[in-house]
């Protein structure tokens, strides 16, 4: 978890390396739908424009089938969901009754300030030009109002970890690889 710009994707795709589990990014899969121009592509990218949450039913039964899929038999890592209370709720149930549950929900934290630049940074490398500074500020708040009342509900579950996400790449990752080996020491103990 983490607020857009904390570097969600990025870390994702290593850890999810590291540990040899599908990373599965519900953003990269509204934008490959937007790409294909699928239906549910074409729902979700009116959304996506104006930096809105896609609707939970929309982003739920996506998440459903995907995480029953072979490649994350073993295991998998969520970036970018659940999002919302109602995705935490729908998400517990899946889990439930697959039999399964979650290790571990890495909060990355970064200031908005911080945030903003680096978003519009990214917007002019990798040619998101739609998002200006004004869906930008919007996407910070969405996840104010949205997504940050979900850290309280994990750090309650004793699973949440809160990483300090400035830095580089490769410091950040450092951060939460040391993170996961202490809380797994601690438990195995
Ligand atoms: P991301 O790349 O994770 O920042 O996602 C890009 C956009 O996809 C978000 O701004 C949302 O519009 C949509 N999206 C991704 N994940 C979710 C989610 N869990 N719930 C609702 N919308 C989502």
């Amino acid at each position: 978890m983490g607020p857009p710009g904390a570097g969600k994707g990025t870390q994702a795709k290593i850890i999810a390396d590291r540990l040899s589990v599908p990373a599965i990014s519900t953003g990269d899969i509204f934008r490959a739908n937007v790409a294909e121009q699928t239906p549910l592509g074409l729902k979700a990218k009116s959304f996506m424009d104006v930096g809105d949450y896609v609707p939970d039913d929309i982003t739920n039964g996506m998440v459903r089938e995907r995480i029953a899929e072979d490649d994350a038999a073993d295991g998998f890592l969520l970036d970018g969901y659940p999002r919302t209370v109602a995705q935490v709720e729908v998400l517990d149930d899946a889990l439930a009754a697959a039999g399964r549950s979650l290790d571990a929900v890495i909060v990355l934290t970064v200031s908005d300030e911080e945030l903003v630049q680096r978003l519009l940074k990214r917007a002019d490398v990798e040619g998101r030009g739609d998002d200006t500074e004004e869906v930008l500020r919007h996407r910070q708040d969405v996840f104010h109002e949205q997504t940050e009342p979900l850290i309280s509900v994990y750090e309650d579950r004793g699973v949440l970890m809160r990483v300090d996400g400035i830095g580089t790449v490769e410091e950040v990752s450092a951060r939460v690889f040391a993170e996961l080996d202490r809380v797994r020491g601690e438990r195995a103990r």
